[in-house]
């Protein structure tokens, strides 16, 4: 991944273009912002810690679970080659494609539904990016990506996770880091929290 390319997109992204009403005179802020139905776009500082530990590269076929603003699906979709990107509110996914398309991306695909599952038919993924708290490492995304792939995922209470990047070797073998302690919205569904 090119650092100076992700920094650089990174500081041009006007924030407040992802954000409503009141809330676009505090895009400059570093933390969370409503985005409304009870999600946040998250804090821009972690989006890009979390885009760095992902490592997406020029070729990398991306899932993301989470669309939320589409903050960071327009930072997935600048680094990579095509993101699949999952949100289970369609309001939320119709507003954030709107903005994704206002930006002239075409390597960005939608689906609204629960991302717990993934996406199968365009799996294996080489990077998967869930911006929602899972309790539990959901095992149908880590069938869905690829060996030598990496995913990044908060996993813990609905109150506190710890944001762990997992490893698929090229032997498929699991190996797992604990970065930090994070605080994201709940990952609902299958494999997440109970709607
Ligand atoms: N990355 C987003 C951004 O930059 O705006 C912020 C994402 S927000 C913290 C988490 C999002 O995950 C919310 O929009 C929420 O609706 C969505 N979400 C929660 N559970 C989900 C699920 N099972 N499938 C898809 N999206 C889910």
């Amino acid at each position: 991944m090119d650092q100076q390319e992700l920094v650089a997109y990174f500081r041009s992204l006007d924030r407040s273009f992802f954000v409503e009403g009141d809330m676009k005179k505090y895009a400059g802020l570093d933390g969370p912002l409503p985005i409304g139905f009870g999600q946040t776009i998250s804090q821009p500082s972690l989006v890009l810690e979390m885009t760095r530990l992902l490592e997406p590269e020029k070729d990398s076929n991306v899932l993301e679970i989470g669309t939320g603003s589409g903050f960071q699906t327009a930072i997935l979709a600048k680094m990579s080659m095509q993101v699949y990107t999952v949100e289970r509110i369609d309001e939320l996914m119709e507003k954030a494609k709107k903005r994704l398309e206002a930006l002239d991306f075409s390597n960005i695909y939608y689906k609204v539904g629960d991302g717990s599952n993934g996406w199968r038919e365009h799996a294996p993924y080489d990077r998967i990016m869930v911006t929602a708290a899972a309790g539990v490492l959901p095992d149908e995304l880590v069938n869905q990506l690829a060996n030598g792939g990496r995913m990044v995922i908060p996993i813990g209470s609905s109150a506190m996770q710890e944001l762990k990047l997992i490893t698929k070797t090229d032997n498929g073998e699991i190996k797992t880091k604990t970065v930090e302690m994070v605080r994201f919205v709940e990952l609902k569904g299958r494999y997440g929290w109970i709607e």
